[in-house]
């Protein structure tokens, strides 16, 4: 099963999934492969550096889509189809969603352009289940700023509200288009709260 999470900046992904793990292991009693992008592998994590240094202000956006898209199709063969061969569970922090919504909407290439290569990346392999978790914009950059000494400064922290305004628009229209496969979480509750709505959601998927 193949698990994603997604959401702005500042919703909370990184520390959801690091409570939900061990949570969802124990009910399930196996072993979870947790993972992220941009990154995940060895060759993926140089090309998420490329990408999100800073001084890389000179980055064309579509030079920044294919990178995104690049990092993603080798995360996914060194890493997540082998762990889904072997019947695993794999939770990523951020997919597809995350480039159709910044690179997509918020950077302006189009949704289309951008579903397109990430098509060819990843030969359609899509997420069973994807949470996302939704906040608002300025509540968002808010927690960025009080956690910025646990954060690596990026490229992206250059951004301004309106741009992760978009972004937050963009993500209620692919779950909006996607009712299916996605599922909105309120992130702008305690962590713990977050969490357990994750779990219950996550459970009940799982079971089915
Ligand atoms: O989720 P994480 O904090 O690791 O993402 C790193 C940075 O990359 C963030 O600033 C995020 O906004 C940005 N990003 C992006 N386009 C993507 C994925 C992430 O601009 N497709
Ligand atoms: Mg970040």
């Amino acid at each position: 099963t193949f698990i994603t999470i997604e959401g702005p900046d500042g919703s909370g992904k990184t520390s959801v999934i690091q409570a939900l793990l061990p949570k969802l292991e124990k009910a399930l009693n196996q072993k979870i492969i947790a993972t992220r992008e941009p990154g995940g592998s060895r060759i993926a994590e140089e090309i998420r550096e490329l990408i999100l240094n800073p001084e890389n202000t000179e980055m064309d956006v579509r030079t920044e889509a294919l990178l995104y898209a690049a990092g993603r199709r080798q995360h996914l063969i060194e890493k997540v189809i082998p762990a889904l061969t072997d019947g695993k569970i794999v939770i990523c922090d951020r997919f597809v969603d995350s480039s159709l919504a910044y690179q997509g909407v918020a950077r302006g290439i189009g949704v289309e352009q951008v579903a397109a290569i990430n098509q060819f990346a990843t030969e359609n392999i899509s997420p069973n289940v994807t949470l996302y978790l939704d906040i608002e914009a300025a509540t968002g950059l808010e927690r960025i700023h009080k956690n910025k000494s646990n954060r690596q400064y990026d490229r992206l922290d250059q951004e301004n509200l309106t741009f992760h305004e978009t972004v937050r628009s963009a993500y209620l229209e692919l779950v909006e288009n996607n009712q299916e496969r996605m599922i909105l979480i309120d992130a702008s509750q305690d962590l713990e709260k977050v969490v357990q709505d994750c779990y219950a959601i996550l459970l009940k998927r799982l079971a089915r």
